[in-house]
């Protein structure tokens, strides 16, 4: 939660003015350009301003709403569980500290994985839920979505993920950290069997999610000046001992470094993934496998194997369903 603690200071603060005696009037005062507006103007524009066009956070439901066509979606592995193999406590314990994520960001811990359609394609979706421990990593995020990559090889399917992240999880320590490889290894067999992932990175993504699986799509889309980088600015000054440029770890600028391949705004990103989807599942579909039968036998071992390696690897997870 190290990252955690350095973006809340930037994170975009909704004023609430307030008229009536009973609290909310509606009323909010935008973070970025200061303007008025109405919640309601907010809820029609997808949660972003309508006067500086500012992205405030969108929600898993939202996201989900927003991507699959008909708002119809199939959740997958929603009961695994932490199960906190370290026992670990800081100022509170890890346990405790999940039982109050669960009732306030919801039980699918952070990330909410399952199948939908986009643009009439069947599409593995992952969205991470950054009200959920500040969307940090831990050892089911990367089983979740593990599991979600391995189910598209296994059916053929496109990959989304929507990242929104504080990094590693770190009351899971180098469990969390393992996740970055794991993940990165399975979206390696996505590559291999010719699939596409295409990979959505919104307010903020930082640290070790940044550092494995937001960074790897085939196509990396980010939203207008979302945070995107590893550690934050203050640390990364206070390391190398200078001043970083004016909105540095911001999609515009790493658009123009080529870390990023495309800065679309929201209310274009469903038909922007569509496209990306439908034109790279058509390449991979024309596209003999590179090495054919053999090289796709082979995948189906390594799967097998990781999927076995995972069973006996309880410690981790706890399976709830
Ligand atoms: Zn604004």
């Amino acid at each position: 939660m190290g990252f955690l603690r350095l973006f809340t200071r930037t994170k975009p603060k909704l004023r609430v003015s307030s008229s009536k005696k009973d609290g909310f009037s509606g009323w909010i005062k935008c973070a970025k350009c200061s303007e008025m507006i109405h919640a309601k103007e907010l809820g029609e524009t997808l949660h972003c301003c309508p006067k500086c066009d500012h992205h405030y956070r969108y929600s898993v439901s939202q996201r989900i709403e927003l991507f699959a066509d008909g708002g119809e979606f199939e959740e997958l592995f929603s009961g695994l569980k932490s199960s906190d193999p370290l026992g670990f406590v800081d100022t509170k314990a890890y346990k405790e500290r999940l039982k109050e994520a669960d009732k306030k960001g919801g039980k699918s811990d952070a990330i909410v994985t399952g199948l939908c359609k986009m643009g009439g394609e069947q599409t593995a979706l992952g969205v991470m839920n950054f009200s959920f421990m500040g969307g940090s990593m831990g050892s089911v995020v990367g089983e979740k979505l593990t599991r979600l990559i391995e189910l598209a090889i296994e059916k053929h399917l496109p990959l989304v993920v929507v990242s929104s992240s504080g990094g590693a999880r770190m009351q899971e320590s180098v469990l969390s950290l393992m996740q970055m490889a794991k993940t990165s290894a399975a979206l390696a067999r996505l590559g291999q069997a010719g699939l596409p992932f295409i990979s959505v990175l919104a307010h903020p993504t930082t640290g070790g999610v940044t550092a494995s699986f937001a960074s790897l799509g085939d196509v990396n889309i980010a939203e207008p000046d979302a945070l995107i980088g590893f550690a934050g600015p203050r640390v990364v000054e206070q390391t190398i001992g200078e001043k970083l440029p004016q909105a540095a770890q911001k999609s515009e600028f790493l658009l123009e470094k080529g870390m990023i391949d495309r800065v679309v705004h929201r209310k274009n990103l469903k038909k922007e993934i569509v496209f990306f989807i439908k034109f790279l599942v058509t390449k991979s579909n024309n596209v003999p496998e590179s090495g054919g039968q053999e090289a796709k036998e082979k995948l189906d071992v390594m799967i097998e194997k990781s999927k076995q390696e995972r069973q006996k690897n309880k410690v981790e997870v706890v399976n709830n369903t």
